[in-house]
């Protein structure tokens, strides 16, 4: 798949479900509205339409959510998906999780052939994380962290800089992170979804957390690349790697090789913009994946250039009206 700036799409994230069990403060609204069962697509459908991409040509597949590991029998969508690592098909089955859920699930995604997993984790201090999550327990995500290790996976660290929230935290977050072999990614918040406070107040560029990190760390630029947002350094004196994901302050569209699905059906060729394609549709008219393959090549044909996020006090709104949870980020 081609898009018309020479892009080639090859790796795609999937929300699996809307729902979650946290409420993290820059992702959802306390008393969130999740859509009514009908709409989401079954685990058949999910599977249908990753086939349908991997067809295609895509290489990567991570699925998300919501909490991907809290929608009912996912374990039978990943076990089923591996099989297109067996033919070789897929080079990466992957998934984003805050964690919550590692511990009953760990080794039986080592089982599939998940070799690597993201987990979302903002602070180390219990009452924090309470804080920013609203309903999650640090010590559930810390003891499934060290069951996806003693399991093999590779653990990512993905943490949203949050002015005034875990600001001061961030050297250590990076020395724990590194000191148990794991690289840590910092994200900038991105202006997605009504929350109930305020986005300006929460925004912290990266570009100050990298100073103060300079401080203490050598930072040595790295051509390390992943085909996303982030940009890399490795840390000289730990050894491991740090990722920035900077929308705000950097454009990472030039190089973007991605496509989201929600999990009703909804094809996004950007995160940034509202503009999607209905897969459901088409593939619910056929057995056969003609319409849906028809519907895929005619929303790749205008993925567009980028997005354009900007947070300011001035303009409350978000750039976009639905909530990271809806495509996963
Ligand atoms: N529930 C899973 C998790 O938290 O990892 C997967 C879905 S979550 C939407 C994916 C990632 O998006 C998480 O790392 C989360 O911190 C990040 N995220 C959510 N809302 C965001 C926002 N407004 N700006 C930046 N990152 C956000
Ligand atoms: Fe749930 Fe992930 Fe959003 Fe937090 S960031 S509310 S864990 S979907």
């Amino acid at each position: 798949m081609l898009d018309p700036f020479g892009r080639h799409i090859t790796y795609l994230r999937v929300s699996v479900t809307d729902r979650c069990d946290f409420r993290c403060v820059y992702c959802m609204a306390e008393d969130m509205a999740f859509l009514p069962k009908a709409e989401i697509l079954s685990l058949e459908e999910l599977d249908r339409l990753c086939s349908a991409f991997i067809a295609k040509g895509v290489n990567k597949l991570r699925l998300t959510g919501g909490e991907p590991l809290v929608r009912r029998d996912v374990m039978k969508l990943i076990r089923g998906l591996s099989r297109h690592l067996e033919t070789g098909a897929l080079d990466e089955l992957t998934l984003t999780t805050n964690g919550s859920q590692l511990s009953r699930f760990a080794s039986e995604l080592a089982a599939c052939g998940v070799r690597r997993i993201n987990v979302s984790l903002d602070t180390l201090d219990p009452e924090k994380f309470a804080a920013v999550t609203r309903w999650g327990k640090l010590e559930k995500v810390l003891a499934g962290i060290d069951a996806a290790q003693a399991a093999g996976l590779a653990v990512k660290i993905n943490a949203v800089a949050l002015a005034g929230i875990n600001e001061d935290e961030i050297p250590e977050l990076l020395a724990w992170a590194h000191g148990r072999g794991m690289d840590l990614t910092l994200i900038e918040t991105m202006p997605m979804g009504e929350i109930d406070v305020a986005r300006a107040d929460q925004y912290l560029p990266l570009s100050r957390v990298r100073e103060r990190l300079e401080a203490r760390w050598t930072l040595i630029d790295s051509p390390w690349r992943t085909g996303g947002p982030a940009r890399y350094v490795d840390v000289k004196e730990t050894g491991g790697r740090l990722g920035f994901i900077t929308p705000l302050t950097h454009n990472f569209c030039e190089s973007c090789n991605r496509v989201r699905v929600t999990c009703k059906g909804e094809l996004f060729m950007c995160l940034g913009q509202d503009d999607r394609a209905d897969l459901r549709t088409p593939m619910r008219a056929s057995d056969g994946d003609e319409l849906l393959s028809a519907a895929i090549d005619e929303a790749i044909a205008r993925k567009p250039k980028g997005h354009d996020f900007v947070i300011e006090r001035a303009r409350p709104r978000p750039a976009v009206a639905r909530h990271m949870s809806v495509t996963g980020g």
